[in-house]
């Protein structure tokens, strides 16, 4: 049998060993597109390899590397909980991802429930919820969402239904244009109402701490592979009595207390394990509790202000070509994170990203990015702004975290303006 094998792989970049926070990468490399997947942190990476010599089954053996791994796993939730602000009695169950952990939360929802939502939202917060629904426009700005919120609220308990439960739906930060949504603003209204909130925090999380206890959100979701912990655990946070309540969201070993001998004569555990059936993603919850306490003790501040200053280059750059249309929800002071969506007026977005990559080796995303009703809002905003006939359907976004540099911005920048066609 003949194996064709891959060309060589460039010798990876190995971060310094000292700082868990450095990531990985290839030299020569320019990683632009942290928001889709950011690059493997050292804590992670080191997490896994100290545990792999270990590795075992989870709460299913007595022997001693089982118990360890055992441990580990539970560990493992006490620094996510802990990390992302996890009241006494809240469930921190560990999902493959964001879109997992809202699919789990649709599915635990109480019969009859309201989901409100926006538009602006990405997919995995928008397509799991019941018919029914709501679905506000795209706000134009963070207090037009609030009184939106609100009227939508009123109306709802002032139906027929007015003791049925509701849940508004929101997310911390735009995968499309970074800025970030007023969620305490948010969650204040919907508490007068006597709704609940989940806040998809997957874009949010990996820019700036996230306490579900200071913003008093319900229920919160992150994935870790934008959270430097790319081995394909995301989590689930929030309130016991709904979920408690729920059908296990995969039926299966790991969430039965008894199974007997008739069909469906079996009892359901109570607890993160009721809907984490099957044998658990250890190694992607150690690696993403290790990012998460590794995070916890760094000066977050000072990650912040670096990668702020980062996007201020991105963005005055951006400006400053004459091509370049930005993509915005509220206007161009809103507070936001590493992320920017932008076109070039008269280049189709995808050819862009491919010539970006070919020739400059710089990875961007294009695209709609999996929030096809705002990035088509937005696209056509930013015609009508712009003045400008001639912007293509889809868009490119341009992302940083950490390990992101100012060379890197400045490659982007200087290729966008060298493009020749
Ligand atoms: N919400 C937001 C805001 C996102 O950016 C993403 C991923 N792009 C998701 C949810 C879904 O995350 P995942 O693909 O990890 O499930």
């Amino acid at each position: 049998m003949t194996v064709t094998l891959a060309p060589p792989a460039p010798t990876p970049r190995i971060a310094a060993a000292t700082d868990p926070l450095a990531v990985l990468g290839v030299p020569g490399e320019v990683n632009l597109d942290y928001a889709a997947s950011a690059p493997c942190a050292r804590a992670a990476a080191d997490a896994v390899a100290e545990l792999l010599p270990w590795y075992a089954s989870v709460h299913r053996g007595a022997g001693a590397l089982s118990r360890r791994c055992t441990l580990a796993y539970e560990r493992a939730r006490q620094t996510v909980g802990d990390f992302l602000g996890a009241r006494p009695g809240d469930h921190v169950i560990f999902t493959r991802n964001t879109t997992d952990a809202l699919n789990l939360l649709a599915r635990a929802l109480p019969a009859g429930t309201t989901v409100v939502t926006f538009a602006g939202e990405h997919h995995a917060n928008l397509l799991p919820w019941p018919r029914g629904s709501v679905r506000l426009p795209v706000p134009a700005g963070p207090a037009e969402a609030v009184r939106a919120l609100e009227a939508a609220l009123t109306g709802l308990r002032r139906g027929a239904d007015a003791s049925t439960p509701v849940l508004v739906a929101v997310t911390g930060a735009s995968n499309v244009t970074g800025e970030r949504w007023p969620v305490a603003e948010l969650t204040r209204v919907a508490r007068r109402y006597d709704a609940r909130v989940v806040l998809d925090a997957a874009q949010l999380a990996p820019h700036v701490p996230v306490d579900a206890t200071a913003l008093d959100v319900d229920y919160l979701a992150v994935s870790g592979h934008k959270l430097y912990a790319p081995f394909g655990a995301g989590v689930l946070l929030g309130r016991a009595d709904w979920l408690d309540a729920a059908p296990p969201y995969l039926a299966g070993g790991g969430a039965t207390g008894h199974v007997g001998s008739a069909p469906h004569e079996v009892r359901w555990v109570s607890g993160p394990a009721r809907h984490e059936g099957g044998t658990p993603n250890l190694l992607g919850a150690v690696a993403l509790a290790a990012v998460c306490q590794a995070l916890a003790d760094t000066d977050r501040d000072a990650l912040h202000a670096h990668e702020q200053r980062l996007l201020a280059r991105l963005r005055t750059g951006l400006a400053a070509l004459p091509e370049a249309v930005e993509l915005r929800t509220f206007g161009p002071d809103a507070p936001r994170v590493g992320i920017v969506s932008f076109v070039l007026a008269g280049r189709d977005s995808a050819e862009v990203a491919a010539r970006l990559a070919r020739d400059h080796r710089i990875g961007l995303r294009d695209g709609l990015f999996c929030a096809h009703p705002l990035a088509r809002r937005l696209l056509a905003e930013a015609a009508g702004r712009s003045g400008r006939g001639d912007l293509p359907p889809t868009a490119l976004r341009a992302s940083i975290g950490l390990g992101s540099t100012s060379q890197e911005v400045d490659l982007l920048l200087t290729a966008l303006g060298t493009l020749r066609w």
